[in-house]
């Protein structure tokens, strides 16, 4: 195949890739953007193989079933809620596929000084990213302690990784050959670095450094891109790169953290809140029915008890029973309810919530006022006023959906037990505040139960 007709297909992949990214940013399109992707991304592999005749067309149909296959299968059987550890298995698995082009690319002998610095890069970006992943997977899945891992000295222990890496790889490129010491020590210390890293990130905020991680994955590929020199390599690891970071941003500002803090400081430990007391109203799902019923306004606020309850196909049912009964139905999305990015979004569409229903934190908070019932199901810090009133706490300035000033609000959770944060939430002693204690699915079902009248 010549070079331009190459190129030519990489664009064509690149294009594929980039309508892709664009579908994947709305819930009724992003099936389509997948599969679109899915194709740049097959054709951009084809093309690399076929070229040169790396390997002829049946080895590279054969390996596409075999691959699909098992990606098909164990993308059926994952758990919602196991998703962000899926993604730490993929980084990492693209961590180490860069590390060992950019090994293999040291084979070349006539490599100049900037290709060698772009393997380097591959290799440690690369390499930091394949453990980093499989400790973030590993504390995601528990197969080890969740929790941030922090001893004395730290932080100089990690410094001296990070300058021992750089010395060995500006040592290594002075005399770079595949059988350099300097080379296996930048690859041990890059892997070690990975780990580190990671240690003192406590289980919780690992969605963060995933998406992170993430980024780490395309820059180490666009790394290995410069490195064989593929141009498609080049434009898949900027754009897997970018989109990292871009998610990671996101993530921080709704969370009103900085990247540093989730990365190097054991959460809350800094400020204390204000302790809130007051006394508690709580409702039964009798009662709640009749208010409900009354309703013309209801807004269902979710948070990570929905997934923990798995409430949402019944939430679903309960929507559908109001909307009968007159009222106008929404769901208020806050961008990082639960525990990963999309988290509600993907549940709510599993349970064939209609798109149009869901509404963002932005779009409902200025008419929450004339919204009679706010039902919120297992959200706690994401709708907690102390982030907006109590310059203590420490979520102050985080952006919340204001429940608390919707005409009545319904807390469905299980006890007092305060959220991820580990902060009290002043809106559970609210004047226009029920609590309708349970399991959200159970509750939500005796309410829709009163609602058919079972
Ligand atoms: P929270 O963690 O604040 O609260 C969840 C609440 O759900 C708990 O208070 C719990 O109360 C309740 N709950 C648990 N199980 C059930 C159940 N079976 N039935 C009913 N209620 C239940 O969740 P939010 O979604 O409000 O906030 C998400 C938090 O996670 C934020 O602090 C965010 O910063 C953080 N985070 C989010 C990420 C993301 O990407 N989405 C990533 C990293 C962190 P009880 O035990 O009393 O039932």
């Amino acid at each position: 195949m010549s070079i331009e007709l190459i190129n030519l297909w990489y664009v064509a992949a690149a294009a594929l890739f980039i309508f892709g990214l664009k579908q994947l940013g709305s819930p009724a399109t992003a099936v389509r953007g997948n599969t679109l992707s899915a194709m740049g991304m097959f054709i951009a592999i084809a093309v690399t193989l076929l070229n040169k005749n790396i390997l002829p067309w049946e080895w590279i149909i054969g390996a596409t079933l075999i691959g699909g296959s098992i990606g098909a299968v164990v993308a059926q059987k994952v758990e919602m809620t196991s998703m962000p550890e899926m993604v730490a298995l993929f980084n990492g698995s693209g961590g180490v596929a860069s590390l060992m082009v950019g090994w293999a690319a040291l084979y070349n002998i006539d490599n100049s000084t900037f290709t060698n610095i772009t393997i380097l890069l591959s290799i440690i970006i690369g390499g930091m990213t394949f453990s980093g992943s499989i400790l973030a997977w590993g504390k995601l899945s528990e197969v080890m302690t969740s929790a941030a891992v922090v001893f004395g000295a730290q932080r100089i222990v990690n410094a001296g990784i990070l300058i021992g890496m750089v010395a060995c790889a500006v040592l290594f490129c002075l005399e770079p050959s595949v059988s350099s010491p300097y080379l296996y020590a930048v690859i041990g210390l890059a892997l070690l670095f990975g780990i580190m890293a990671v240690l003192p990130i406590g289980g919780a905020d690992m969605p963060v450094v995933i998406s992170l991680l993430n980024s780490y994955s395309g820059l180490a590929a666009c790394a290995a891109g410069f490195a064989i020199n593929n141009n498609i390599l080049i434009v898949a690891g900027s754009m897997v790169g970018a989109a990292g970071i871009i998610l990671t941003n996101i993530m921080c500002k709704a969370m009103n953290r900085s990247l540093a803090n989730v990365l190097f400081s054991g959460f809350g430990a800094a400020k204390q809140a204000t302790r809130v007391e007051g006394e508690v109203k709580p409702i039964t799902a009798d009662d709640a029915f009749l208010i409900l019923e009354a309703a013309q306004s209801v807004s269902f606020v979710p948070g990570y008890g929905m997934a923990v309850a798995q409430a949402q196909h019944v939430v679903r049912e309960l929507g559908e029973l109001l909307e009968k009964n007159g009222a106008e139905v929404s769901y208020a999305i806050h961008p990082v309810a639960g525990r990963m990015p999309g988290h509600m979004n993907v549940l709510l569409a599993e349970a064939n919530v209609p798109y149009d229903q869901l509404v963002e934190m932005e779009d409902i908070n200025p008419r929450i006022d004339n919204v009679d019932v706010a039902v919120v199901i297992g959200a706690n810090d994401v709708v907690n006023p102390a982030a907006r009133n109590d310059e203590n706490s420490p979520i102050y300035g985080m952006p919340i959906i204001n429940v608390d000033q919707a005409r009545t609000v319904f807390v469905l959770k299980r006890s007092m037990a305060s959220g991820f944060s580990g902060v009290d939430n002043p809106l559970f002693f609210g004047d226009n505040t029920r609590m309708l204690f349970g399991d959200a699915k159970q509750s939500i079902a005796s309410v829709v139960a009163e609602f058919k009248g079972t």
